[in-house]
């Protein structure tokens, strides 16, 4: 690979074609970000370079990279021989291949290249909504590298998470929105200033690959949700053994937001049996407890489960959340069943659900009924949650903590003021800052949040 990226610094006006093997098999919904790169320091050398939408020119150009993400993606191989091609991702190599050159990695994405392809669908009629990655976001990577080596991760290559770009290194400001790519963002010890960076754009962003929500903290979860963060945050719960970890760390997140929160659930992955099957519903039923949405990631190995299609059916449910927030799993088949038009048969879902319950009736009674509103505590308790109070709203509580905090209340005053919320520990946390004068010296004590009702003020 050195030798035709020494070539491109050398010489200029070369022809240069890039394929996105990905785009080209089934279309995906982002650009390839290396791809983006990599024409972007073509063109800095005065090359001339194609996206190309199909494998028929290739033998025309003087170098052609190709890069493939995804195992699944059909690729003509011979193509991958011809001594003009240059080949990268995880789709060829389990680690992704060689790593780009320095002045290529670090190259201010190219977001053009996609604009033939962009200008192609939409003249197909395709909405500008599914195109919205190729022409609404700057893409990059803030970070790198993630320490905990999942088995089923193709993150392999480094053993801490590092600082990879500043975010005006890919920022273009005519863009709306940012996402990033980043591995374990949270596992990264400078993530504060990074957040700053990323707000002082004033363009909403988030991070595609999920964040990790057994590293957060009160700090963590304080900055993050006060950021300009555009969408659902996005978690994983991979493993139910997990389970008083990512809870407490749910609890954490949820004493400061209740933002839309998604959690990867990963399945068929440990085993494609009934015992998987229950620990997803176990992990969904925690979800539904703290107002979070879970979408089902299947592994390639659930194909091969006698329950194939009860997988499919879980994840149609749970992926789309107009289904999942108003149906239990039932309801959901239920209602598959009443739209399916051949009589005196089954539809899939239906039928899933059924054949499941015959064997594992235990399983199927304590979860298939599960409904989300009945389940989550937010919307059961309607607890509220603060980013930045109104300022009335601290009047009235430092008020109440006033009373408190001298004495005035009996412990019956006290607990009722707390369950109604007008004694929140979350609101006490800026009595001062409002009013530094005059404040309450009120200390919230670290380790309140997650544990119910225990509070203290000094
Ligand atoms: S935490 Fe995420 S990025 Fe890190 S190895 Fe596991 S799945 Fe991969």
């Amino acid at each position: 690979m050195q030798v035709i990226y020494d070539r491109l610094r050398r010489e200029c006006g070369l022809a240069v074609g890039i394929l996105d093997a990905d785009l080209v098999d089934h279309g995906t919904r982002h650009p390839n970000l290396a791809l983006l790169k990599i024409s972007s320091f073509c063109k800095m050398h005065g090359h001339s370079v194609s996206l190309l939408l199909d494998y028929s020119d290739i033998a025309s150009y003087d170098a052609v990279f190709l890069s493939c993400v995804f195992s699944f993606t059909k690729l003509d191989e011979d193509v991958l021989d011809m001594p003009n091609v240059y080949c990268g991702g995880t789709g060829i190599f389990p680690d992704g291949g060689e790593d780009l050159p320095n002045d290529v990695e670090h190259a201010c994405p190219d977001y053009s290249l996609y604009d033939p392809y962009v200008a192609r669908e939409l003249a197909r009629g395709r909405r500008r909504s599914a195109l919205s990655d190729y022409m609404d976001y700057s893409i990059g990577f803030t970070t790198r590298g993630c320490f905990r080596k999942c088995s089923f991760c193709v993150n392999k290559k480094y053993s801490h998470v590092f600082v990879h770009a500043p975010v005006q290194e890919f920022l273009d400001t005519r863009r709306p929105y940012i996402y990033l790519w980043d591995d374990n963002f949270l596992g990264f010890k400078g993530w504060r200033k990074v957040l700053e960076e990323l707000n002082a754009t004033g363009k909403p962003f988030q991070f595609r690959q999920g964040l990790d929500v057994r590293l957060m903290t009160d700090e963590k979860a304080c900055v993050l949700s006060r950021s300009r963060y555009h969408g659902d945050f996005i978690f994983a719960f991979d493993h139910l053994e997990d389970r008083p970890l990512i809870e407490r760390k749910l609890r954490i997140w949820r004493a400061w937001t209740d933002r839309g929160t998604r959690l990867y659930v990963l399945s068929g992955y440990d085993s494609q049996d009934e015992r998987d099957i229950e620990s997803v519903f176990q992990r969904i039923a925690v979800l539904m407890k703290y107002d979070c949405l879970p979408y089902i990631m299947r592994y390639e190995s659930y194909k091969s489960s006698r329950w194939r299609a009860l997988y499919v059916n879980i994840a149609r449910w749970c992926n789309q959340p107009q289904f999942f927030k108003k149906k239990s799993f039932r309801e959901f088949c239920e209602a598959n069943q009443a739209y399916h038009k051949t009589e005196g048969t089954f539809c899939s879902a239906y039928k899933a659900m059924t054949d499941f319950e015959k064997e594992f009736p235990d399983i199927a009674e304590r979860y298939f009924d599960l409904r989300f509103e009945e389940e989550s505590m937010l919307k059961r308790f309607g607890r509220p949650f603060y980013t930045r109070p109104s300022s009335e709203l601290l009047d009235e509580q430092r008020d109440c903590w006033m009373r408190f905090v001298s004495d005035e209340m009996d412990d019956v005053d006290a607990l009722s003021a707390y369950f109604s919320k007008k004694l929140d520990i979350m609101c006490a946390r800026y009595l001062d800052e409002v009013n530094p004068s005059g404040g309450v010296p009120i200390v919230l004590s670290t380790d309140f949040v997650g544990k119910d009702h225990c509070f203290r003020a000094c």
